[in-house]
């Protein structure tokens, strides 16, 4: 099951990830956006990792709730609110107690819903719901299966690579990149890729 620890070791991890993929997710927003998604991102996580060494969350609930003000205050634009969000739903779903697989997989939806609710946005609009959405599917869909963790995240961590890859073509219709209408189109969605990259950190983290 996944205790504090181990959702520590995800966040950690997904800090990790963003700061080394810091220039790449700013250079897909310079494509189609306002070139700070990497910067927003590492700036968020940085100090979503130093909230937790100042005050230790006691449990799951009390970990991704920290991240997720932390997000929500410390990140401007979208992808603050939008993955604040997304950890306070988390949260939301967990409680205190060491998640078992298939909570920890409806608390992935409710973060998934939670983004829905704030950013009014579905698949298909070359968003982070184009890698988070396929994700959560694959997650339940394995686990109905049977299969043990590591495996469901590794679905889970395909789909929402396969989901990112597949925004290139897509037309924004949502956030900053919407503006450029049909020049959209053609370029990698940089919250998808950051969403991608939450995943194969948990694969990494929680396996
Ligand atoms: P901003 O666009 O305010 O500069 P970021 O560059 O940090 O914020 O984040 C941009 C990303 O946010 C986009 O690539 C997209 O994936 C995501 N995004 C924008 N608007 C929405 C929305 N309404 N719903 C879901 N995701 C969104
Ligand atoms: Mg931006
Ligand atoms: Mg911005």
């Amino acid at each position: 099951s996944l205790d504090v620890a181990a959702l520590e070791a995800w966040v950690r991890e997904f800090a990790r990830s963003v700061a080394e993929h810091k220039d790449e997710l700013t250079e897909l927003d310079s494509a189609i956006g306002d070139a700070d998604h990497g910067a927003n991102m590492d700036r968020g996580m940085s100090a979503a990792v130093a909230a937790i060494e100042a005050s230790p969350p006691a449990d799951p609930a009390a970990l991704l709730k920290q991240v997720g003000m932390t997000l929500v205050s410390k990140v401007g634009g979208a992808s603050g609110p939008l993955y604040g969000t997304f950890f306070l739903r988390m949260a939301g779903a967990l409680g205190p107690d060491p998640a078992d697989d298939e909570t920890f997989a409806r608390a992935l939806r409710a973060g998934l819903d939670g983004v829905v609710a704030r950013g009014k946005a579905e698949p298909g609009d070359k968003t982070m719901l184009d890698a988070l959405a396929p994700a959560c599917d694959a997650l339940d869909a394995a686990l109905a299966e049977g299969r043990p963790l590591g495996a469901a995240l590794t679905a889970a961590a395909a789909a929402a690579g396969a989901g990112r890859d597949a925004t290139v073509p897509l037309v924004a219709r949502k956030g900053r990149a919407s503006y450029l209408g049909e020049r959209s189109a053609g370029h990698q969605d940089p919250g998808a890729t950051s969403t991608a990259l939450l995943l194969d950190a948990a694969v990494t983290a929680l396996s």
